[in-house]
């Protein structure tokens, strides 16, 4: 029987995969789930060897059902000479294809956030994105032991095992991919990553990040579905208010921005956390028309915009906006009373900032 990898499990998954396939009985099960996703997320141990906690003949069992192998191991580590963001180009066990993991330094390099991706390449084609470039036959989603095994090898790099004062703060789902075609894997993942008895990330340290689709899973848009679901906060890739010139930057269907918005309502009234509205500050987005337009948007939805510089990398179709008219821009965004805040590029040395994540090495 092919072993179950221990990360693509839920708590709950474990309890029933201890109950029915290692035979431990009902009102031991919770104890010793909370047993292993302490030892295994909090002290980060190997093999169940290290399982002291458990007799050897049930070491020995769940040994034969369970694994414990990471999904992915490091290829290639680059680090920023100029602020210190880390990319981790990474090989999935299952097919030897890549995917890329960035940790991103606050100012002090004290902490750090992590972009984690969710799947190998992506499927949508934003033209502005280099992601969308790496070749369709390649692309796959990631399972959630794949998520999982890209925050496990960065907390091993920093050594960041403490139960407080995480030296990986925050988590953002915003690196290769759009959660909500991969929802399924994202939910184990951010259920493990949430569990006290885990790595206890509190539901505002992780944000999922999607274009907003219409997909639905069990009848639900997916969008109200993961704020029942996932309960975390909500980038919304935005990046065009105006709906006939965001499909040209982002042909990913037909999903309006009139359709969105009453879903992005929902999404604010179950969870009450405001939607972050991403927005790439290109030469033709950043005008006062489309300022115009956006303000409209965010008087329908509680959103902050967090403008975000452009590295135009080897596109030439897509030209980065001048500082002054991003000035103008922001300067009508707030004066309308909205939060708008401008997040500088890090990482752009070493192709690991926003919308440069293509598999690319060192050469
Ligand atoms: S911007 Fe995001 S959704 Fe669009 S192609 Fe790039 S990774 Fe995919």
């Amino acid at each position: 029987m092919e072993k179950k990898n221990f990360y693509d499990l839920t708590f709950d998954q474990l309890k029933e995969f201890l109950i029915e396939k290692v035979g431990i009985v009902e009102k031991q099960a919770k104890m010793r789930s909370q047993q292993m996703f302490n030892a295994i997320y909090k002290k980060n141990i190997k093999s169940f060897d290290e399982l002291t906690t458990f007799s050897l003949d049930l070491r020995e069992k769940i040994k034969d059902l369970i694994s414990l192998e990471r999904s992915a191991k490091i290829i290639e580590i680059q680090k920023s000479k100029n602020d210190g963001t880390i990319k981790f180009l990474l090989e999935l066990n299952k097919d030897k294809r890549q995917t890329e993991t960035v940790l991103i330094p606050n100012k002090s390099k004290s902490k750090y956030t992590i972009c984690l991706s969710v799947s190998v390449g992506c499927f949508l084609n934003c033209k502005f994105c280099a992601t969308a470039q790496i070749p369709k036959k390649l692309v796959r989603n990631l399972s959630a032991s794949e998520i999982m095994s890209q925050i496990m090898i960065c907390k091993e790099y920093l050594n960041d095992w403490k139960t407080s004062n995480k030296l990986v703060k925050t988590q953002v789902l915003m690196g290769s991919g759009d959660f909500a075609l991969n929802a399924e894997n994202v939910r184990t993942y951010i259920q493990n990553a949430k569990h006290k008895d885990s790595l206890d990330y509190g539901r505002t340290r992780i944000t999922v990040s999607s274009v907003g689709l219409g997909n639905k899973i069990k009848d639900l848009s997916v969008i109200e579905w993961a704020a029942r679901e996932l309960d975390v906060y909500f980038a919304w890739s935005l990046h065009n208010p105006i709906n006939k010139q965001r499909l040209e930057m982002m042909p990913n269907g037909n999903y309006s921005i009139d359709d969105l918005i009453p879903k992005f309502k929902k999404y604010y009234q179950i969870t009450k956390l405001p939607i972050f509205i991403e927005y790439v500050a290109l030469e033709n987005n950043i005008t006062k028309e489309h300022a115009n337009a956006l303000v409209s948007l965010m008087k329908k939805v509680p959103s902050k915009l967090n403008l975000i510089e452009y590295n135009p990398l080897d596109n030439r179709d897509f030209k980065p906006a001048t500082q002054e008219n991003i000035d103008i821009f922001s300067k009508i965004i707030q004066d309308n009373g909205f939060l708008a805040l401008f997040r500088k590029s890090k990482g752009r040395d070493i192709n690991a900032s926003c919308g440069s994540l293509a598999l690319k090495r060192v050469t």
